[in-house]
C-alpha cells in the first residue's frame, strides 16, 4: 500500500497502539519479528519469554495486540517443540505448600478456586497461575480513554442464554451478586431502532465487484434490499426466494429423517443441493457462521446453524420451513441476547476475584464492578490465602512421587524469565486441553491423545474506539455484515448502561466499534482450518491489522463521512489463537460413543490432578467452564 494511502488512513496518527515485547513497549512494525520468538537454549534465553508485569502497566488499558500478545505464548510453544527444558536448569522452590494450585485464571480456573474454597473453608490456601498479564482468560477486560470518557471492550462477550445454565452455574452467578433479570432494564433494546438504525451489508469489490454498503437488511422488503446489492439477477432471485418462501424442501421426510439429513449436510450444500439455489448466492452467506463456529458455511452442518442461529439477526434462511420456526437466534437459544456487561464476561471474572481476594476489585455489587479499578498489587500477597500470580506460564505439573500414592503435586512455572516451583496438595488444570500433554507428561498416553484431539477456534475480536458514531447514524446502520472483508462483521457496541457506566447514546459521543475476524481455509476439515487459521494469527503483525481495520472502516463508512485518520482514537486487537473450545462437527468427526468422546477420556482425574476448562466440556461457553470447574473440584475433594 502506498505511503499516501497510509497517510489517508491515518497510519501515522498518534493513537495509542503499543505492542509489548519482553515487557517493553515497542513501536509498530517490529512485532512480526517479535512474534517469531521461539526456541530456548539456555537459562538466560528463558529471559526472552517475558510477559509484562501487571505492576508495570494497568493491563485492561493496554492497547494494540491483546488476547495472546507476544510474550504470552512462546514458552508454551517451546514446551510443545521439546526445546524448553534444554539447559533450562532447575526451578527454584518458593512458597509453603498450597491446598490447591490452579493453572489458568480464566472463568474455569477462578471458579475452581471459588468452589474449592467454598467447600474447604476460607483459610484454604490456593494459588492460581496464568501466563497472561491479566486474569479472566478469554473473558478479558479492555479499557479505552477517549478524551474524558472511559469506554469498555471485552473478550468473551455475554452471558449466553442464562435460563439454560445448570443449577451450579446459576448458583455461582447468584453467589456473585449477578441478577440476570436486571439486564432487561440495563440493556436498551430499543435504542437503535428508535433512531431508525438497522442492519447493513457491505459488499466489497474483491468479492462482489464493487464496494457498496446496502442498509435496511430485515427492515425493508428483501426484494428491495437485494435489488440494491451488486449481485447477479439469478442470485437476487434465489436470495429473495430463500428468505421469503415457506417451502419445506424436505417435505417427504419424517421429522427425525429431516434432522438426520441436515446434520450431515453443510448449510452451503443445503442451499445449493436441497433448496436448489444458484451457487452465486454462496458468497453472501459464506462467512455468516464465522463468529460462532470459526469456519464458513461449507464446513458447518445445516442442523447446527439452525440450532445456533445468528446472534446478529441475519439468519440462515430456508431451514425454518423444514424444521419449524427457530426464532432469529436459532432453535437452541431461549433468551434474548442482552446479558452483556460492558466489559463482557470479564465482570464475572472480576466478581470471582472480588469474592476471594478482599480489596482486589473494590465494591459490593454487580453494578459497581463495571467501573471498579482492580488493584493488581493485591492479587499475589503473602497474607492472602488466595493468590493469583500473573505472567506465569506453568511448564510442568507432576506428582511428587508415584501418582497413586503421592501426597503432593509439584508445579513448575516460568515468570519473568525465571523458573520456579510450588507444591500443592492437589491441582486443577484449567488451561487449554492441548497444552496438558506437554505440561503433564506422566498422563497415560491414551489420555494425552484424547486431550490433543480438539483444536480450539482461532479468532479475533477487535475493538476500535472512535471519536463519535455519526457516520453510522448517517448511513442508517448500527451493524454491518461484511461477508467478503477481512473482518466479517462490524457493529456499534451493545447499548448497556450499568451503575456509573453510561452507554454513549448520542452519535456525537465516543464509541467502541466491535469487529470480528476468523481466519480459516475453506475446503478442509474444521480442525485443519483452525490449525491453518492459527498460523495466520501468529504471523500477522499489528501494523498489518491496523492498516486492514482502517481501510475497511474507511470503505464501509466513508459514505457517512467517516475519516479513519481523524476518527479513530484507539485500537485493540483481541487475538485468540486458542479461542473457543472445540465442539464436535458432524460433517468431519466420527459419531463417537458417549464414553469414547475425546474430551470425556481427556478430562479424567489423574491422581491429584484434575482437569477443568471449557475444553473439558467441549462447549465454548462460560456456564460449561463453570460446570467443569465444579466437577474437577468434586473429583479432587472426594479423592483426598
Ligand atoms: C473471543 C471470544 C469470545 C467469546 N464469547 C463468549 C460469550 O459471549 N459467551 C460465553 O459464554 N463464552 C464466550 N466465549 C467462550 C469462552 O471461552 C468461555 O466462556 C470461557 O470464558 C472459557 O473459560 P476457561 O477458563 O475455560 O478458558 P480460558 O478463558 O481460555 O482460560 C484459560 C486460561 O489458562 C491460561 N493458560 C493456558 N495454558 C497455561 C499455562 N501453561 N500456564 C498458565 N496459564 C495457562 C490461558 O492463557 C487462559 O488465560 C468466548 C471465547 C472467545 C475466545
Amino acid at each position: 500500500m502506498s505511503n499516501s494511502r497510509d497517510h489517508e488512513l491515518g497510519m501515522d496518527r498518534p493513537i495509542t497502539r503499543r505492542d509489548f515485547l519482553n515487557g517493553i513497549a515497542i513501536g509498530v512494525g517490529t512485532l512480526a519479528a517479535g512474534s517469531m520468538l521461539g526456541g530456548c537454549g539456555t537459562q538466560s534465553s528463558l529471559e526472552s519469554f517475558r510477559v509484562p508485569d501487571p505492576a508495570e502497566a494497568y493491563p485492561p488499558a493496554a492497547v494494540g495486540m491483546r488476547g495472546s500478545p507476544a510474550g504470552s505464548f512462546e514458552a508454551a510453544h517451546a514446551l510443545r517443540d521439546g526445546t524448553f527444558w534444554q539447559n533450562a536448569g532447575s526451578p527454584e522452590r518458593v512458597d509453603d505448600t498450597y491446598d490447591l494450585i490452579v493453572v489458568g485464571a480464566g472463568i474455569s480456573g477462578l471458579a475452581a478456586a471459588y468452589f474449592f474454597r467454598k467447600q474447604m473453608g476460607p483459610s484454604a490456601r490456593i494459588l492460581i497461575l496464568d501466563n497472561h498479564d491479566d486474569f479472566g482468560g478469554h473473558a478479558m477486560r479492555k479499557e479505552f480513554q477517549v478524551g474524558k470518557r472511559m469506554l469498555l471492550g471485552y473478550g468473551a462477550q455475554s452471558i449466553e442464554s442464562p435460563s439454560r445454565y445448570s443449577a451450579t452455574a446459576k448458583g455461582l452467578l447468584v453467589d456473585l451478586g449477578i441478577d440476570t433479570q436486571k439486564f432487561y432494564h440495563y440493556y436498551d433494546q430499543k435504542l437503535y431502532s428508535s433512531m431508525k438504525l438497522g442492519s447493513g451489508v457491505f459488499f466489497d469489490r474483491e468479492t462482489f465487484g464493487e464496494d457498496r454498503l446496502v442498509a435496511g437488511f430485515g427492515s425493508i422488503p428483501h426484494k428491495d434490499f437485494f435489488a440494491k446489492a451488486p449481485l447477479s439477477d439469478a442470485a437476487r432471485r434465489d436470495l429473495v426466494r430463500i428468505y421469503t418462501s415457506k417451502t419445506d424442501y424436505l417435505a417427504e421426510l419424517t421429522p427425525e429423517r429431516k434432522r438426520a439429513t441436515l446434520d450431515k449436510i453443510s448449510y452451503a450444500d443445503f442451499l445449493t443441493k436441497i433448496a436448489k439455489c444458484t451457487p452465486e448466492v454462496l458468497p453472501f452467506f459464506q462467512t455468516r457462521s464465522h463468529d460462532l463456529f470459526g469456519v464458513g458455511i461449507e464446513a458447518v452442518s445445516a442442523l447446527a446453524v439452525y440450532e445456533a442461529g445468528d446472534d446478529y439477526g441475519y439468519g440462515y434462511p430456508g431451514l425454518d420451513a423444514v424444521l419449524g420456526a427457530s426464532g432469529e437466534r436459532g432453535a437452541g437459544k431461549t433468551d434474548p441476547y442482552i446479558f452483556h456487561f460492558p466489559d463482557g464476561n470479564a465482570s464475572i471474572a472480576r466478581l470471582l476475584v472480588r469474592s476471594m481476594i478482599p480489596g482486589a476489585v473494590p465494591g459490593n455489587t454487580m453494578e459497581d464492578v463495571v467501573t471498579a479499578q482492580a488493584d493488581y498489587s493485591r492479587l499475589d500477597r503473602d497474607q492472602s490465602p488466595v493468590r493469583i500470580r500473573l505472567s506465569s506460564t506453568a511448564v510442568r505439573v507432576r506428582h511428587a512421587g508415584d501418582a497413586n500414592s503421592a501426597r503432593e503435586v509439584e508445579v513448575a512455572y516460568l515468570r519473568h524469565g525465571k523458573l520456579y516451583q510450588v507444591r500443592g496438595r492437589c491441582c486443577v488444570l484449567a488451561c487449554y486441553n492441548s497444552m496438558i500433554p506437554f505440561l503433564c507428561p506422566e498422563l497415560p498416553s491414551s489420555q494425552k491423545e484424547a486431550l490433543a484431539y480438539g483444536v480450539k477456534t482461532p479468532l479475533i475480536y477487535t475493538h476500535v474506539a472512535t471519536q463519535n458514531w455519526t457516520s453510522f447514524q448517517k448511513l442508517g446502520v448500527f451493524q454491518i455484515a461484511a461477508p467478503g472483508s477481512y473482518h466479517v462483521y462490524a457493529g456499534l457496541d451493545f447499548p448497556v448502561s450499568i451503575g456509573d457506566y453510561k452507554f454513549p447514546s448520542h452519535p456525537e459521543e465516543p464509541m467502541v466499534v466491535f469487529m470480528v475476524r476468523t481466519p480459516c481455509q475453506p475446503g478442509l476439515s474444521e480442525r485443519e482450518q483452525h490449525r491453518i487459521g492459527r498460523v495466520e494469527l501468529y504471523d500477522v503483525s499489528f501494523e498489518t491489522m491496523e492498516r486492514k481495520i482502517r481501510d475497511q472502516l474507511a470503505r464501509m463508512l466513508g459514505g457517512g463521512g467517516f475519516d479513519p485518520a481523524r476518527d479513530i482514537a484507539g485500537i485493540t486487537v483481541g487475538r485468540w489463537a486458542h479461542g473457543y473450545a472445540y465442539e464436535y462437527n458432524p460433517l468431519f468427526d466420527p459419531d463417537f460413543a458417549e464414553d469414547q468422546l475425546p474430551h470425556v477420556i481427556g478430562r479424567k482425574t489423574f491422581g491429584r490432578i484434575a482437569i477443568a476448562n471449557s475444553d473439558a466440556g467441549a462447549v465454548a461457553y462460560a456456564d460449561v467452564a463453570i460446570d467443569q470447574a465444579f466437577r474437577a473440584v468434586q473429583e479432587l475433594t472426594q479423592h483426598s
